[in-house]
């Protein structure tokens, strides 16, 4: 991990967020883990990774619940160049007047830059997240944590998943911890299928 104290325009000190650390510490596991190639989906998909488990940290830290929380990744780091935020999982594209994070699939970039946009298209499953905790309220790190945590280490999700085959994975395991017919299974599905990711 790189840390520094950063130019004052773009970053400032890069460890004042609880959330960037979370996030670099992920990419750690993930790694160890999936293995999640860094590029395209699987790139993309490893972003968010990051951002979800960086942001649970942070709200686990605030013992905020899902409606309490900003959804911001950086807030605490950016310089006047990038205030108020790097991304927002909440509304994607929105976190900074460069922000260019797609919402759904139907925006999603093809791009050589950033390793095929691994940093926008993260926007995505990202906003999957948010809205499945946002439907089930409470400590987003319970259920919603723990349904992507356990589909992180699930042997079958290939280094070059893309994020149909996550989507899938956290369905399946909604369903088996919670139930197939259960709130959380459901609100998993509305979530992937609200970023126009297919699931079935
Ligand atoms: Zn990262």
């Amino acid at each position: 991990m790189f840390f520094g104290d950063g130019d004052g325009q773009i970053f400032t000190r890069t460890t004042a967020g609880i959330e960037v650390i979370g996030h670099e510490l992920t990419h750690g596991v993930t790694q160890h883990e999936a293995n999640l190639t860094y590029s395209g989906q699987s790139g993309a998909l490893n972003e968010s990774l990051s951002d979800v488990m960086g942001s649970l940290v942070k709200q686990f830290r605030l013992s905020q619940k899902a409606s309490d929380a900003d959804w911001l990744i950086g807030a605490d780091i950016v310089g006047p160049a990038l205030q108020p935020a790097l991304r927002s999982m909440k509304a994607p594209g929105t976190a900074n007047p460069h922000d260019n994070q797609p919402t759904d699939m139907n925006h999603y970039v093809h791009t050589a830059d950033d390793n095929g946009g691994v940093h926008r298209n993260s926007g995505i499953p990202n906003r999957a997240f948010y809205l499945v905790a946002d439907a089930l309220g409470g400590f987003a790190w319970e259920v919603p944590g723990t349904i992507w945590y356990t589909s992180l280490l699930d042997p079958q999700l290939p280094p070059n998943a893309e994020f149909r085959d996550f989507a899938r994975i956290t369905l399946r395991h909604s369903r088996q911890i919670y139930g197939p017919t259960s709130d959380e299974a459901q609100a998993v599905q509305n979530g992937w299928e609200a970023v126009k990711v297919p699931i079935a």
